[in-house]
């Protein structure tokens, strides 16, 4: 067993210790992109120094040296997720992973009347594509209702609804909300039933797991899921680098999202055909040292963090968070309290009569980076009944003293307004 030592692990993370422009760094914006180790950093300069040329086009040693590790990686994230390597396809991010299937796949098969599902508390980023695709092909997007009493969907019962029927042809939903946190209901099963209805009525599912990947171990086998989204940079590793899981039962129905170079099988004149998975997915110089270092951000978590601690940590970060707030009559808490001290691995708070933007950018001048708005949740956070929010959000670099700072240095931001 990995002990878990927030304090110890913070050493490992260069940009926490940076003091020269501010006297004190606080991270607590991580549910937007979370920092990287030393151990990732360094091996991308190492990149550039040792081996950078092309994937599967040179047949010099570099180019072999260079695609071995490619694939070493996509191997890596496959055993990450329990999938099969060539299940595994590189994006730029959960964002571009979403809009793949949206464009390459669902645009192809949807259909007038039929019927894309998500949830109430979407990121736009699995929200907009499929909004976008309904109005073109006026199919219908349909809701599953958040409950605001305790902010989850325990009202949803997948076995009872026809939410999901005949006509559905995706289930598009978030596996936990950057707003909310946890949402399913008890540690997934809600979400397994979920899965088991769309297939039975023939629909797919997609998991937008932007915000679990780095703290949940997800097994794609296991949940029975078609698609899954994250991004390598909320999980310690470099931005412009995503995944997106396709199961191998698709990859005959999913076309090449673009085309091009490196994914071709023979092309002719007036004819083209593509190579097997995960290459026919591939087109063009893929983000080659961002894929290797993201291999390199899962080595870290596989060496160091172990998940079922991970969460404990995260919850008593929240827990002592929430007890924090709570003392102050002007803060507001979104959310389900219980779930978030148990559960949680960030919280929402407005304070009565300060924007949120307004808080932020006062924590921020005090050396302290937490994130405000609506989080890209902009239907999410009007079901709320707010227009924005303050965002703390934890991982594993993350201290009690970390929050004890923030909790001071929010006293003294009420102070300043109130006068
Ligand atoms: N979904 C969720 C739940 C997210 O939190 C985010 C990032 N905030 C995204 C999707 C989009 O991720 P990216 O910007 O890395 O594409």
């Amino acid at each position: 067993m990995k002990n878990f030592d927030a304090e110890k692990l913070k050493k490992d993370f260069p940009i926490l210790h940076k003091k020269s422009d501010l006297y004190r760094f606080i991270y607590l914006d991580n549910a937007a992109t979370t920092q990287k180790p030393k151990f990732v950093i360094d091996f991308i300069k190492n990149f550039y120094e040792r081996y950078n040329a092309n994937v599967y086009r040179s047949i010099h040693d570099l180019g072999e040296e260079v695609t071995t590790l490619y694939e070493d990686a996509r191997a890596k994230i496959a055993k990450f997720i329990n999938a099969d390597t060539q299940e595994v396809i590189f994006t730029s991010g959960t964002t571009e992973s979403i809009n793949f299937v949206a464009d390459a796949w669902l645009a192809e098969n949807l259909k007038k009347d039929n019927e894309i599902v998500i949830t109430q508390a979407e990121h736009h980023a699995n929200f907009l594509p499929w909004l976008r695709l309904a109005q073109k092909k006026d199919s219908k997007i349909k809701f599953i209702d958040l409950n605001l009493d305790t902010f989850s969907f325990n009202n949803f019962d997948p076995d009872t609804s026809d939410l999901i029927n005949e006509n559905t042809k995706l289930v598009a939903i978030i596996h936990s909300s950057n707003v909310l946190g946890d949402i399913w209901d008890k540690q997934e099963q809600q979400l397994k039933k979920l899965i088991e209805k769309a297939h039975k009525v023939g629909a797919k599912v997609l998991l937008d797991c932007a915000q679990t990947i780095s703290r949940k171990k997800i097994d794609v086998k296991d949940l029975d899921v078609d698609f899954i989204a994250f991004s390598g940079h909320k999980m310690i590793g470099p931005t412009g680098i995503g995944v997106l899981f396709i199961k191998k039962e698709m990859h005959e129905v999913v076309e090449p999202y673009r085309v091009g170079g490196s994914m071709v099988s023979f092309v002719a004149w007036n004819s083209a055909s593509w190579r097997k998975a995960p290459n026919k997915y591939e087109a063009g110089t893929p983000p080659i040292a961002q894929a290797i270092g993201l291999g390199k951000a899962i080595d870290y978590l596989n060496q160091y963090i172990d998940f079922g601690q991970l969460k404990i940590h995260e919850a008593k970060l929240c827990s002592y968070l929430i007890d924090g707030l709570q003392k102050i009559k002007e803060v507001k808490i979104i959310g389900n309290i219980e779930r978030l001290k148990t559960e949680g691995h960030l919280v929402c708070f407005v304070v009565d009569g300060i924007h949120a933007h307004d808080v932020s950018a006062f924590l921020s001048k005090d050396g302290i980076s937490v994130r405000s708005g609506n989080h890209c949740a902009q239907p999410l956070t009007e079901l709320l009944g707010i227009d924005s929010s303050v965002r703390v959000s934890f991982y594993l670099y993350n201290t009690m003293r970390d929050v004890d700072i923030f909790l001071e240095s929010l006293e003294k931001v009420i102070n300043f307004f109130k006068k």
